[in-house]
């Protein structure tokens, strides 16, 4: 049996894998993908994160990993279907059938921005398309942007990005926002935002990065050909929680719900970074958080 168990390879569970070691833990990190490392790796640059600015995302995550290896950490690449509250033990069931055993588990499985799914997207993402405005609206100093989307995320984007930018759309797709009445009187005051009713998006296009989008109405039909430098697509979020909803209690947009300490509602299980409730899901907060949730594992532990 293992002290810990940590699922999920992204900043906050090699963290705690770099924490946990230097406490002395015997553990294992559990990790989906061949490569780990979470959203990080998928970002084009890093400027926002202390000490390292201008990172590359994929060099950062790397260099995650290695430090979590450097420590010891034991890694296995698996996909994790559940965990069990056993007696005196936590039971991590993998989708292959087989259990790992540990005193405590830390989830650290992280979140996925929403894809729009439109034509494009997939394809200019990291070259336009991006789904952080925070980290990415430096790039577009200067130039034209669209932001989709009518909850605070959008509008909070569109907000930070007037800062920045020349000239911000926000694209929605209804005739009222979602987002709290006090963003949008802040977007109101955003002399350079302009607001796409009723709108979609259809396809994102252009040559090596974004030039365009090809904009239709509420109900499907082409409407015009918008001319933008990037797209911020801020359609919610979806924290990847599905395999742990019977195990631990998760908030109505499902995220398992914990405080700083990291502490779930079920005693030995934790869970660190953008999977738990929280108001600042940044890779610097969910490091802190893997720092934070082994200190709580500790004390458990004792
Ligand atoms: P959200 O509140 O779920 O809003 C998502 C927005 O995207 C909605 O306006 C939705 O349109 C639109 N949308 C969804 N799917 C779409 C699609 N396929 N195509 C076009 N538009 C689409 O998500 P969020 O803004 O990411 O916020 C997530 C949570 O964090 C919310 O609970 C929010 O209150 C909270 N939050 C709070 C603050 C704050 O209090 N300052 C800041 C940030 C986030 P419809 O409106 O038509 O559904």
């Amino acid at each position: 049996m293992y002290d810990l168990i940590i699922v999920g390879a992204g900043p906050a569970g090699l963290s705690a894998a770099v924490y946990g070691r230097r406490a002395g833990l015997d553990l294992l990190v559990i990790e989906e993908k061949p490569m780990g490392g979470g959203q990080v790796l998928n970002t084009y640059e890093v400027d926002n994160y202390l000490g390292m600015p201008g990172m590359n995302g994929f060099d950062m995550g790397t260099k995650f990993r290695e430090h979590a290896e450097r420590a010891g950490a034991r890694f296995e690449n698996a996909a994790v279907a559940g965990i069990v509250d056993g007696q005196g033990a936590k039971i991590v069931k993998l989708a292959d059938g087989t259990e790992r055993e540990a005193k405590a588990v830390i989830i650290a499985t992280g979140a996925e921005h929403r894809e729009l799914g439109v034509p494009g997207e997939a394809a200019y993402r990291g070259r336009g398309v991006s789904y952080c405005a925070v980290c990415d609206g430096a790039f577009f100093r200067k130039k034209d942007v669209a932001v989709i989307g009518g909850g605070d995320v959008a509008v909070e984007d569109a907000v930070y990005l007037s800062a920045l930018c020349r000239k911000v759309w926000l694209i929605h797709r209804r005739d009222s926002l979602r987002a709290a009445r006090a963003l949008q009187d802040r977007l109101a005051a955003c002399g350079n935002v302009e607001i796409l009713w009723n709108s979609t998006v259809q396809e994102i296009a252009g040559g090596d990065t974004v030039e365009r989008l090809r904009l239709a109405d509420a109900a499907g039909q082409f409407r015009e050909e918008l001319a933008v430098d990037g797209v911020f697509v801020a359609v919610g979020m979806k924290p990847n929680t599905e395999a742990f909803r019977e195990t631990v209690p998760c908030d109505s947009a499902g995220y398992v719900i914990a405080g700083e300490d990291c502490a779930t509602q079920t005693a030995g299980i934790f869970a660190a970074g953008d999977v738990r409730t929280k108001q600042v899901r940044q890779i610097i907060t969910a490091v802190s958080d893997g720092a934070c949730a082994v200190a709580s594992v500790q004390r458990y532990l004792v």
